[in-house]
């Protein structure tokens, strides 16, 4: 008889004796070692609900989940799923994280994160050049709920502790690597600042994976990160995904059960074999946006390249101190207006136009003319977006591919 009860799909946890490389456990944590049929994947549990043997089964459950401490197996596809809970003690593992809670996009992550710990009237602490839909729904969501936002200078560590209003302030939020800048925050001042004024912190780590960064090792309490992107790699499905403390994990566990944003077993499935390849992407890609970097650095008809791998780059020494790698994505002005940069990214004939980043696809966009095209050259200038700047995530093709494309496509500038 074939044994598929959940406890053999589920427990067997062995992430406390993996080895301690990204690489080994992006592609071994959080599954057990033998799995239902003995499949060497993960199983999809693609299921609604569980089922009960009878009544007694049903208060057995009951008695544990109400009056015990365990919820030792599922009960509805929204409060969890074996498949699920598979890719989020893998994330744990790589993010340095006691648990991590996987939502169906990285704004759900972010929303639910925000709307269980912030209680009315509260008051939080972002840092500029944070996610343009983080932004947007602190500015209206947490607004209509009372929750004040101020946002501060990315690197004024002064200014940011300054913001903290005593027993008002109750998160301190940043992104590290940022987009299109790539500013890097400096993990360790921001977490002195945070256990100093007794504010909980947070990292959207998104630009930089585990593989890069893990800010929890700095101190950090919560790193959020849009598995869209370089987590599930392929640029095939959306998720997000909190790591952090177990209790405050749980505590987000049990209120995605009341907000619903449940990412998809399948989803979890297609993140979980994309994770397994995360360490030899990330670091491609690393080394190839550093080659791409240095050559649009001396290129004559480049004004200004944003890479924290430069010397250039304002944030460079925090990033050498804190990061294992600068990431896949370069910023550069081209020299020339708007439709300069166009005519140049209209001639590449490998990276694709198209939003997003972290995927195996080299895609390339204007900031201009995606995320900020309703407003005017003048709007765009007073955020800090010029109409000649170039964002670049460079896929997993061959550097010297990439190099050939943009060197022909510069003639057009
Ligand atoms: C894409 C992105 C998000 C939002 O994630 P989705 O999965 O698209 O909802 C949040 N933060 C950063 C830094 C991102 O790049």
């Amino acid at each position: 008889m074939v044994d598929v009860s959940l406890e053999q799909l589920t427990d067997d946890n062995t992430n406390e004796e993996l080895p301690t490389g990204a690489s080994t456990r992006a592609v071994h944590a959080g599954a057990a070692r033998q799995k239902a049929h003995h499949s060497l994947n993960s199983p999809v549990i693609q299921t609604a609900t569980y089922t009960f043997r009878d009544t007694q089964d049903l208060i057995d459950f009951m008695e544990s989940k109400v009056w015990g401490n365990g919820e030792a197996r599922e009960e509805y596809g929204r409060y969890g799923n074996p498949t699920v809970h598979a890719v989020e003690q893998r994330i744990a593992a790589l993010d340095a994280a006691e648990d991590s809670v996987l939502f169906a996009s990285g704004m759900s992550a972010m929303t639910s994160l925000l709307l269980t710990v912030l209680p009315t009237g509260s008051h939080i602490v972002m840092t500029g050049d944070c996610y343009r839909r983080t932004r947007q729904f602190c500015n209206t969501f947490l607004a209509r709920l009372g929750i004040e936002t101020t946002v501060v200078d990315c690197g004024d560590y002064d200014a940011l502790d300054a913001a903290v209003i005593p027993r008002r302030t109750r998160f301190i939020i940043s992104e590290s690597p940022t987009n299109p800048y790539l500013r890097v925050a400096d993990m360790e001042a921001i977490a002195e600042i945070g256990k100093r004024r007794r504010v909980m912190t947070l990292i959207d780590s998104t630009f930089a994976t585990p593989v890069n960064q893990r800010p929890i090792e700095w101190g950090i309490d919560f790193v959020v990160h849009s598995a869209t992107k370089y987590l599930s790699g392929h640029n095939d499905i959306l998720a997000g995904v909190v790591s952090g403390r177990a209790d405050r994990i749980k505590a987000l566990r049990d209120s995605r059960g009341v907000l619903g944003g449940v990412v998809d077993p399948h989803n979890a499935y297609l993140l979980e074999r994309g994770i397994k390849t995360l360490g030899i992407r990330v670091r491609q890609q690393n080394e190839t946006a550093l080659t791409v970097a240095r050559y649009l650095e001396r290129h004559p008809r480049i004004e200004r390249v944003w890479y924290p791998g430069l010397q250039s780059h304002p944030d460079h020494r925090i990033a050498v101190e804190q990061m294992s790698g600068f990431g896949g994505v370069v910023s550069f002005e081209v020299a020339g207006d708007l439709k300069s940069a166009s005519r140049f990214i209209d001639a590449l004939r490998v990276p694709i136009i198209a939003p997003s980043l972290g995927g195996v696809e080299s895609l390339i966009e204007q900031p201009a003319l995606m995320s900020f095209y309703e407003k005017t050259t003048e709007e765009r200038l007073a955020l800090g977006i010029k109409d000649n700047l170039v964002r670049f995530a460079v896929g997993i093709e061959d550097a010297s591919d990439l190099l050939a494309d943009l060197e022909q496509a510069l003639a057009f500038v």
